[in-house]
């Protein structure tokens, strides 16, 4: 029986990982759940799993919750705020941490999860994005199990030799690793609408429902950039070596090209049951409520390479990936500042690649060494970058 603790059980993934966990009662027990806001759905969530601890964000949320659950009798320890969520993970008793709390709210939880030694499902692309090598020896040094959930890396993960994920060193005759994109709402946008675009235009992907950071990341392709940069953490291969390819129809999910000319491909449905089914119970598979594929009804699959003019934001994911250091810290910062500023405050969709890109040449690069470096890294971009949205707003 895997002990399971679901940081994010409120958003998308956090939903998705209660549905498979709600099929296999016989293999998975939840032992923490955590959210920012929603009171009720963790309050509802808590209901059916008793969990041993549930976290939310602050001193009236946890009030609420504690009498939501008084009233139904549930036991859960209701704890809130940042350090709680480090408890949910070292404190619940749990073997198994799904990351799935959108950006570097997750980073230290999930950081948390890695020294551990936890089987780390890593959703929050960003917390590894902002932390990559550091992330990487705390994962080594805990001597846990990292499985990708990210659908990419998922489906690269599939596609590699077992032996690869214990020494990406050993080659086994891995060339490249392609990247697979939608390309978004925006793929064929004529260039000259993109000024206009709304939240709700952005947030409404074609092939897959996320949360909305991620939705307006998916538009930008700042999310392939993010991406990028994780596979490039988790695989250990060179950036030269990962390459990104349009395919609208997001049903070959990413590829892996060996020396002897065969690519390896995973396919499916856009559903992101399929790899967080797949992180559960590697190296078994189970059900996971997920349609099967029907090849012969798609009427075709193609590829394209993307379109840097259209989509700057991956540009600017390739360079701060190139440059190394802080420069994929500042990127994220940045990136985050932006994308809420453009949801929630009217900041012009294009305005979103023109945040980053000043941020990231306002704060010097330097190597990372340390996680209080990588937070107040992360700190002053964030401040960066809103002085820049404050004098564009005046
Ligand atoms: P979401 O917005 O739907 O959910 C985010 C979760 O994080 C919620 O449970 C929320 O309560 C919690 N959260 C948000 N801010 C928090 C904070 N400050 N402190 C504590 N908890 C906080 O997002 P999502 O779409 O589920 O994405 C989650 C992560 O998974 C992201 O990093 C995203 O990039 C990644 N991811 C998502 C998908 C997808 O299909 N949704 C696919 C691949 C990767
Ligand atoms: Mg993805």
């Amino acid at each position: 029986m895997r002990h399971i603790a679901v940081l994010g059980s409120t958003g998308s993934i956090g939903v998705n990982t209660l549905d498979v966990i709600r099929k296999h009662p016989d293999r998975f027990k939840l032992v923490a759940l955590t959210a920012n806001t929603q009171v009720e759905l963790l309050a509802a969530q808590c209901e059916e799993f008793a969990p041993a601890i549930a976290v939310i964000a602050d001193a009236q949320g946890a009030a609420r919750l504690s009498a939501l659950l008084l009233e139904k009798n549930i036991r859960t320890q209701v704890l809130y705020g940042p350090e709680a969520l480090v408890s949910a993970v070292t404190e619940s008793g749990c073997d198994t941490v799904m990351a799935a709390i959108v950006g570097a709210a997750g980073l230290v939880p999930t950081l948390a999860a890695a020294k551990a030694g936890k089987r780390v499902l890593l959703a929050n692309k960003e917390a590894l994005v902002m932390s990559g090598n550091l992330f990487m020896q705390a994962m080594k040094s805990g001597g846990g199990e990292l499985l990708p959930i990210d659908s990419e890396h998922n489906a690269i993960f599939q596609c590699l030799p077992t032996k690869f994920a214990q020494d990406p060193h050993s080659g086994l005759g891995v060339e490249e690793l392609w990247l697979t994109a939608s390309g978004g709402p925006f793929r064929n946008t004529p260039l000259d609408q993109l000024a206009a675009i709304t939240p709700e235009q952005a947030c409404a992907h074609p092939n897959w429902v996320m949360g909305r950071k991620i939705s307006v990341d998916s538009a930008t392709m700042m999310n392939k950039g993010l991406e990028l940069i994780e596979a490039f953490w988790l695989f250990g291969l060179p950036l030269e070596k990962i390459k990104v390819l349009i395919h609208p129809q997001s049903v070959v999910h990413s590829m892996v090209r060996y020396v002897d000319g065969s690519v390896m491909a995973q396919l499916g449905q856009p559903d992101m049951r399929t790899p967080i089914a797949y992180g559960l119970a590697w190296p078994e598979r189970i059900e996971a409520g997920v349609a099967p594929l029907n090849l012969a009804q798609l009427a075709a699959l193609s590829f394209s390479e993307p379109d840097l003019k259209r989509f700057p934001c991956l540009a600017l994911a390739f360079a701060a990936a190139q440059s190394g250091g802080v420069a994929p810290t500042v990127l994220n910062a940045a990136n985050e500042i932006a994308v809420g500023a453009f949801l929630d405050d009217g900041l012009p969709y294009l305005q979103i690649p023109v945040i980053v890109e000043k941020t990231l040449s306002a704060i010097q690069n330097g190597p990372v060494d340390s996680l209080e470096l990588i937070l107040d890294v992360d700190a002053r971009a964030r401040r960066v970058a809103k002085d820049f949205i404050g004098t564009l707003q005046q």
